[in-house]
Parts: C-alpha cells; structure tokens; sequence
C-alpha cells in the first residue's frame, strides 16, 4: 500500500516524500480513510506505530480542503499531556504542511505566554496544547475554540492518569458540538471507554496493535541485580557495550539527578529530565541526547512520555514502573516505526511484584541474565518498596497555577485531581 492510495493531496504526498516515509504505517493505513471521511475514530496506537501522522495528514488535507475564513480562527486542536509531545507533535505538523497554506503554533506551560499569545494573534488552524495553559489563555480571552472543527485527543490515557479529566471536559465544553472527534491512547481502559462514550460521536474503532502487548521489534531483557549494585551494572553495561544512545528510567527525580552524577563521574555524558527541570533545561537535555553530545539521557516517566528519538537502540529500566502500563510506555521509546531496539530492566528484590504484573500485561516471560560480580541479593526483601521510601520525591512540577489551589500539580505545568485511584498502587513517585 503507498501513501497516494490512501487518497492524500500531492502537497501532502511531497511531505510525506520529504519525510522519507514510503508505506504508511498499520495506524495510517486504518485511520487516514476513516479520518478523511470525517469519522470520528477511537485508535489503540502505541507510541512509535506513526500515530501522529495518522491523525495529522488527514486533519491538514480537510482544513485545507475546507473554506478559508478571513481572520482565521483556531480550527483544529491537538491536546497532549506533556509539553515535549506537544513540542513534537507541532514539529510533524510544521513538517507535513510544508506546502500547505497552513498555519499551527504549540501552548504549553512553563515558559512566558507572550511569544504565544502573540503567534495566536496573527491567526493559526491548528493549535497544539497541553490542557493547563489552554485553559489559561482561554481564561484570559486571549484564545478562542468556538470554530474548532476537528478535536484531537492525543495519549488520552496518560492524560486521564494525570488527573486531566476535568481539564478535557472544561476544554471540550468551550467548543462546537458539532465537530471530528479523535481519540488515540496506548491502551483502552475502562476509563478511556467512558471518555470516549461521552465525547465522540458513533465512534469508528481502529486497532493498530493489540491492547497493552509490546512491540514485536523490541528484545527485552531482564538483569537481576542487588539494590546497591545497579549504578555499576548499567555503567558497566553501556561502557562495555559502548552504546551511544541510552534512554535510561528512574521512578523518581531524586533518583535521576543521583544517577546522572553518578553517570558523568564515570566519564558518560549524561543530562537528566524530569518535573523540575525547567523548560529550557529539558529543551537542551533531549537536543543533546538526539544530536549524540548527551550518551545518557536519565528520565522520569511523566518527562519522557511520548518522547520520539528516532532508531533509539537502548531503553533501561534504572528502576520499573510501579504501573505496568507505563513499562509499555518506556520501552516504546525503542523499536520505533519498525527499527529493532533493545529494552533491559534491572530488577532488585524488592520489585518482583512489579515484574509479575508487567509479565502478566503484556503476556510474556521476559528472559532473565545475571552477571558475574552483580548478582542479586538472596537475602534481600521481595516486599514492593512503600511510597516515601527509597529516598525518592514525587515528581510534581513547581509550575502549579496559583488559581487551582490545591489541586495536584503536573508535568505539564497544569493541575488535576481526577488522577486514576488504582495508579497509586506501590507508591507513585515520578
Ligand atoms: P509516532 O508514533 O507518531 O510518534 O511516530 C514514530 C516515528 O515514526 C516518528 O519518528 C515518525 O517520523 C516516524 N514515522 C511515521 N510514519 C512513518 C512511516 N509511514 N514510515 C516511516 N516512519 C514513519
């Protein structure tokens, strides 16, 4: 199948070209039409399956298809969780409407509103957003989505986890209710459904990979490893095997600084990105790690959702995820758009629980290796580690809206406090 056949206008099918893309991914190939037809579509695509593409080359052909009005209202928005997915999201979009008379501009909290407002102002068609700053604008007058058209709900899931519920219903309620509907999340949860029942409208389903499996291009690997071993197991591992680029995972921000120290201190260059790190500081670690001056970039799970470092060839799991999905999530980050990559997980004692319920979700036996001079303690308790131990804080971000009081504050500079109850399980210390 090429991309002509999916009935895309040949502005488009120049990007795509530019792009280097030659067939359309699994998600395209089923959502595009679907899209074009002006459907609304709930899509399972995990992070690396193309997904944005999926959503965004239909929605440029029906905004450029469609009536240009004068003053150019905000006609389609993109909703993320985090400020990097929206910063990438608007870079595919800048990139396939290229040779489109298209305009988009990104909002997303921690930095200054005012170049913002100000790219708003001059007239943008698509707009990408994480929830908190929309809302703020909005709040503010200085943004309108009376005239939205198409609405696109992107790791609908990761929002829902980070307490967005209430955002995206305040959101949706500034909007038309006649308009396109888009729905993609990694995984469909009970919670996922209700949204999507409430929201869109005779909803077509589309299924690019079946619920919360891991993709097939990906070797994962399990170390186990004694607690106070692991720094010198992954030094040792990305020194002997003079990997380049390593994506490494820390439950917590504390922990992520204390490795990457411990990390440049063995001579590897490391940069850490999590809630605290400002934006520009996040901006600069993953500039680093994508154009190779970084080696390690250590992150939290909220900091790398939907990161996309093309080819990434190594995901470590410092630690796993108290939340099985978000092991999905992690080593989603490798194996993208059909590249073989490699996930390992160094696992202590005390996170046999959390492997079980990670085998259990994604239905395999990860394969287990122990390295000489870094085995596991015998002695050391299986018991799951409670939040507030293990000397790590949980990630939130110093950028809470004064105006939200006490709600939970967030990666993305936002508040919500509809945060899934059944996540807190273990201790949620990102
Ligand atoms: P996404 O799942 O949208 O984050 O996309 C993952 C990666 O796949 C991005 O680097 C895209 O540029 C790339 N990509 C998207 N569609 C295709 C395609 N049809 N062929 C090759 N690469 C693609």
């Amino acid at each position: 199948m090429s991309f002509s056949s999916l009935g895309l206008s040949e502005a488009l099918l120049k990007a795509i070209d530019k792009q280097g893309y030659t067939t359309p991914s699994p998600i395209q190939q089923k959502a595009i039409p679907l899209i074009l037809e002006g459907k609304d579509v709930l899509a399972s695509a995990q992070t690396g399956t193309g997904k944005t593409a999926g959503f965004t080359l239909p929605m440029l052909q029906i905004l450029s298809q469609g009536q240009k009005l004068r003053q150019r209202p905000i006609r389609a928005l993109i909703l993320t969780p985090t400020r990097e997915l929206a910063a990438q999201v608007h870079n595919n979009v800048k990139s396939y409407s290229e040779f489109l008379d298209i305009r988009s501009a990104v909002v997303f909290g921690g930095v200054n509103q005012r170049p913002q407002v100000a790219t708003i102002r001059n007239g943008v068609d698509i707009l990408i957003a994480t929830p908190g700053r929309l809302i703020d604008l909005n709040s503010q007058g200085l943004l309108s989505l009376a005239k939205i058209e198409i609405l696109v709900l992107d790791e609908a899931d990761r929002m829902l986890d980070m307490g967005f519920l209430r955002d995206i219903k305040r959101i949706i309620g500034l909007m038309p209710t006649r308009r396109q509907n888009l729905l993609f999340s990694a995984t469909f949860s009970k919670e996922i459904k209700n949204l999507a029942g409430e929201f869109l409208h005779q909803p077509v389903l589309v299924e690019a990979t079946p619920e919360n499996t891991t993709v097939d291009a990906i070797e994962q690997k399990i170390y186990r490893v004694a607690k106070a071993k692991k720094t010198d197991l992954i030094i040792k591992l990305i020194s002997d095997g003079n990997w380049k680029q390593v994506l490494v995972f820390n439950r917590t921000k504390h922990g992520a600084n204390k490795l990457c120290k411990k990390m440049v201190s063995a001579g590897i260059s490391a940069s850490a990105i999590h809630g605290n790190k400002s934006q520009g500081a996040r901006t600069k670690a993953l500039a680093g790690f994508k154009n190779g001056s970084v080696r390690v970039l250590v992150a939290t799970d909220i900091a790398a959702r939907g990161l996309d470092i093309p080819l990434l060839p190594h995901v470590v799991n410092f630690e796993l995820p108290n939340i099985s999905e978000d092991y999905v999530h992690r080593i989603g980050r490798t194996g993208r758009a059909g590249a073989s990559g490699e996930a390992i997980s160094l696992v202590s004692a005390d996170e046999t629980t959390y492997l079980r319920d990670i085998e259990k979700l994604v239905g395999l036996k990860i394969p287990v290796s122990i390295v000489e001079g870094f085995e596991p303690d015998p002695n050391a308790s299986t018991k799951p580690v409670k939040q507030g131990q293990g000397g790590g804080r949980r990630e939130q971000s110093s950028n809470k809206p004064k105006s939200q009081g006490s709600r939970r504050s967030d990666d993305s500079g936002n508040s919500g406090n509809n945060r899934n109850k059944n996540r807190n399980r273990g201790g949620n210390r990102r």
